[in-house]
């Protein structure tokens, strides 16, 4: 391979751009129509793309090139570095490739066709949050939840060894165990994460106590049971990771007769964003055999971005469809003429944060007045309840977020230890719930991706805390979001165009001019 470090990266990416690009296609075929060739095709991309990150000379080259040419040049130094990181992410010996990708499709058979069993009657995952979301009665729910976790005992061990695999791979190359490598191949300081998560944790325990005695007090009207006598199953779901009903608000009312895909346009045009090209090329609304999702896909770096939506005249499709479209705006403004691995955005967790921003202007009252032509009063008054309910939305999901990072990190600092105990000790310490009496069960392994998705979880934490803090700079520098270009511009500017030439940390810095700072979100909590 060639020593040249500018001809080492225009050669990779000669070769990795179109395994991305047959990838993404595939996908996309694949989520639009749902057919066996299509999916089969992405299984064949997916494993291309795979073979290719994994080419040990590859990595071993690039390792030195990157050590070699250190702040020489910073756009050829970014490169380096995330081709360093591909790279090392699929470092594997193909005998733990195979075995950990068997233990997957197996275990992942098992959660998809797992129907928990109640009287002799088979239920479904949505009948399962059905019934949490909706039942009067604490016997069902009871019947319902425990059922909902024997999944967990049919994965438990495989899972245990699929840790145990994860861990020999990493510490082969160095890392402590997953979790630790997991985080550095992403760019995330483990004792920085921890210490962010431990200010949030202290942060958020105020309100959340405040919150949760409040939902105590509804629940033990609700059920007729004391507080005390309150268990997991009297939550609203199988976590308590989206909270049981509190307030019911009629947001569907102030979008029902309009067409979303219009109000989408408006809300972008308003910032001076474009998306009605992305619009063109994408699949909006429900069809038969069509995945059920949303989801955004940027498939050639060169502004081929599509969306899939299943649009409903409903608050919840109008909130997707920004969110959806926040991915897209953000990959369509970054600098077209960087080069091509750095023509991304920053990190999973800044394109979520964009997307969390765009989704929640469905609870500004601007938007409602602004975009809609809600009256004033009305549009205050029904968001201003909408809106408490989505803070106590974040607040439970954020304690569920601390439930999740800290498990896995005991999990893969120690597969053999009693998890059944560590799990129900993190959920009473963060999310504050009662364990039932006297349970012994793989709890933890109910939860399909502690499996399938290892080290994922604080992302979406991130993303959160991100998007509060750009809206805290969006109110100081445009007053606000809807209806403002210079909001739109300065997003574009600051935020979107640098793409990944700049890593997280130094994006949040130079946009906002702080690190991260769990404050905003916590502060909109409150
Ligand atoms: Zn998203």
């Amino acid at each position: 391979m060639t020593r040249d470090p500018a001809e080492f990266v225009e050669k990779i990416t000669e070769q990795a751009r179109p395994l991305e690009k047959a990838f993404y296609l595939a996908e996309w075929d694949a989520a639009v129509t749902g057919s066996e060739a299509a999916v089969a095709r992405v299984r064949e991309a997916q494993a291309a793309h795979m073979r290719f990150w994994s080419d040990p000379e590859l990595f071993r080259v690039a390792k030195q090139l990157h050590e070699a040419g250190q702040a020489e040049d910073p756009l050829l130094n970014r490169q380096l570095k995330l081709i360093c990181l591909a790279a090392a992410r699929n470092q594997q010996d193909e005998a733990t490739i195979q075995r950990l990708s068997e233990l997957e499709s197996g275990v992942r058979r098992r959660y998809y066709n797992y129907r928990a069993r109640v009287d002799g009657k088979e239920l479904s995952d949505n009948q399962i949050d059905e019934i949490l979301k909706h039942s009067q009665d604490s016997t069902q729910l009871q019947q319902v939840w425990e059922a909902s976790k024997q999944v967990g005992q049919q994965v438990a061990e495989d899972v245990r060894e699929m840790a145990r695999l994860r861990n020999a791979a990493a510490r082969s190359q160095g890392y402590r165990d997953h979790f630790h490598r997991s985080l550095l191949l992403d760019e995330i300081d483990e004792q920085e994460l921890l210490a962010l998560f431990d200010d949030l944790e202290q942060q958020s325990r105020e309100p959340f106590t405040r919150l949760k005695e409040e939902i105590d007090k509804i629940l033990s009207s609700r059920f007729g049971v004391a507080e005390r006598q309150l268990r997991p199953w009297h939550y609203g779901d199988r976590f308590f990771q989206d909270g049981p009903r509190l307030e019911e608000v009629d947001l569907d009312s102030l979008v029902a007769d309009r067409n979303i895909e219009e109000l989408a346009v408006a809300t972008y045009t308003g910032l001076g964003m474009d998306v009605v090209s992305i619009l063109s090329r994408s699949d909006l609304y429900p069809r038969p055999g069509k995945n059920q999702h949303a989801f955004c896909i940027h498939v050639d770096r060169k502004g081929d971005i599509r969306t899939l939506n299943n649009l409903q005249p409903t608050h919840r499709w109008a909130e997707t469809l920004l969110h959806e479209l926040g991915h897209g705006v953000y990959d369509q403004y970054v600098d077209a003429s960087l080069p091509w691995l750095l023509r991304a955005p920053a990190h999973t967790f800044a394109t979520e944060a964009v997307a969390i921003l765009m989704g929640s202007l469905t609870f500004d009252p601007e938007w409602y007045n602004r975009v809609i032509g809600t009256r004033e009063d009305k549009a205050r008054s029904l968001t201003a309840s909408a809106l408490r309910a989505d803070r106590a939305k974040k607040l439970i999901f954020t304690r569920w977020c601390l439930t999740m990072a800290h498990f896995e990190r005991l999990f893969y600092g120690d597969p053999e230890a009693d998890l059944d105990t560590i799990w129900w000790d993190c959920v009473e310490r963060y999310q504050l719930l009662q364990r039932p009496e006297g349970r012994q069960a793989p709890d933890w392994a109910a939860k399909i991706h502690v499996a399938l998705v290892p080290v994922y979880y604080h992302n979406y934490e991130l993303g959160h805390l991100m998007a509060a803090q750009l809206r805290k700079r969006l109110e100081d520098e445009a007053g606000g979001i809807v209806g403002r270009p210079a909001a739109g511009r300065w997003l574009i500017d600051s935020v979107f165009s640098p793409g990944a030439s700049l890593d997280w940390r130094s994006l949040i810095e130079q946009a906002t001019g702080e690190p991260l700072n769990p404050r905003y979100f916590i502060e909109t909590l409150a």
